[in-house]
């Protein structure tokens, strides 16, 4: 599905239309249980998945996550495979190997995978930004997709400047070093936030946070902080993309 960029502090931002659908049957849940006390709401609950391109008044190249990857993602068991990534790029003019910097926001199969394809990094050129606490916690799959990756990582604590006015943030909760971006006043928010009735009540859990108390803890302060500053979320699953607090 076609998103239209918008262009925030001089950085235009573009979401990219990974994949649209249900997650599979392996994981679903009624919404209900997904988001426990959350009330009425459509379902099946029918996701998006967005990566964000920033591209900034001097050409360079940032990517906010790598999507769901191809057929043999370790994602294939519970999202729409394959992820059109790539050809969302070509769509805007871009190669996968103009990108800069990748920021992962996390380490979960459906915003990392494509990252890597065949064993080899899909974006050879780019240094790819990870919390040091989602480094250290990587299990399995998504362990394994480090490796190619290795002498491509650049890993931060906290809040670190990863581009001309590009930051991002660590927000744990829904994994130990999930981390959001942010540029002007625009914040790219991975799963900080999944569906629209945690905005109406941020402490609404979700049944795949790692944590789901400091999930609950850090949803509420960064969206109240959000709200202060009248920020618009670029979102990973919403239908769409931008919303303004
Ligand atoms: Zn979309
Ligand atoms: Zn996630």
């Amino acid at each position: 599905m076609k998103h239209s960029p918008i262009t925030v502090s001089g950085v235009e931002v573009t979401p990219l239309c990974d994949a649209v659908g249900p997650m599979g049957p392996a994981i679903r849940l009624p919404l209900a249980e997904m988001f426990p006390g959350s009330g009425p709401a459509d379902d099946p609950w029918v996701l998006h998945f967005h990566c964000y391109l920033l591209r900034d008044g001097a050409g360079r190249l940032t990517l906010v996550d790598t999507g769901i990857g191809g057929e043999d993602s370790p994602a294939a068991g519970w999202a729409p495979v394959p992820g059109v990534l790539t050809d969302e790029l070509a769509a805007v003019g871009v190669a996968p190997a103009d990108i800069g910097t990748v920021v992962l926001t996390h380490l979960h199969s459906d915003h990392a995978s494509g990252a890597v394809t065949g064993g080899r990094p899909v974006f050879e050129n780019a240094r790819h930004v990870l919390q040091r606490a989602e480094v250290d916690s990587a299990s399995g799959a998504m362990s394994d997709l480090l490796t190619p990756l290795k002498d491509q990582l650049h890993v931060v604590e906290g809040q670190a400047e990863i581009a001309p006015g590009i930051h991002v943030q660590h927000t744990p909760g829904h994994t130990p070093g999930h981390q959001i971006a942010r540029v002007g006043d625009l914040a790219i928010t991975g799963d900080l936030v999944l569906h629209p009735v945690q905005l109406a009540d941020p402490g609404i859990h979700y049944a795949y946070d790692d944590d789901q108390e400091t999930a609950a803890r850090t949803r509420t302060e960064v969206l109240a902080a959000l709200r202060a500053e009248r920020a618009t979320i670029a979102t990973a699953h919403f239908s769409e993309p931008f919303m303004r607090l």
